[in-house]
């Protein structure tokens, strides 16, 4: 469902097909219960297209997502430059500061490369999910109002 949120996204998929009622999570044609959230389309009904509002959401959570990733990125490599020029300010400009210079500046790129990848990861999936969460039940709050039943 995420992949093919992406691919909407990117233009790379049409939104169209037969999705779910009540998640839109794509669905089969021989299929009348949702993989993803378990109601049958009896009960709610199919939907032909994603909801703008559903793939704006997802563009926001994708949006956090890479937000947290590129801060911890760029800030662990802001950080590993002032470190790694602090030898050079205070020393002078021998064979070892010119050495550590590009040995701190290569370690803190990988770490903070590493940093992005595991913490910024999850922390930026987390804040996501907490986006969708919160946004998912204004969204079906305002669903209910519109066609109850
Ligand atoms: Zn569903």
């Amino acid at each position: 469902m995420l992949l093919l949120l992406d691919d909407i996204l990117a233009g790379q998929a049409p939104n169209a097909g037969r999705f779910c009622g009540h998640c839109y999570h794509p669905l089969a044609p021989e299929r009348d219960v949702c993989a993803h959230c378990g109601r049958s389309s009896a009960q709610t009904g199919t939907a032909e297209a994603v909801p703008r509002a559903v793939i704006e959401m997802h563009r926001r959570r994708r949006g956090r997502e890479g937000l947290v990733v590129r801060t911890i990125a760029w800030g662990g490599l802001t950080v590993g430059v002032v470190a790694a020029l602090v030898p050079i300010a205070f020393g002078n400009i021998t064979w070892w500061s010119v050495t550590a210079f590009f040995a701190l500046l290569a370690f803190f790129y990988l770490l903070s490369a590493n940093l992005a990848n595991s913490v910024g990861d999850a922390l930026g999936y987390r804040w996501g999910q907490s986006l969708v969460r919160r946004e998912w039940a204004r969204f079906e709050q305002e669903r209910c109002a519109r066609d109850p039943d």
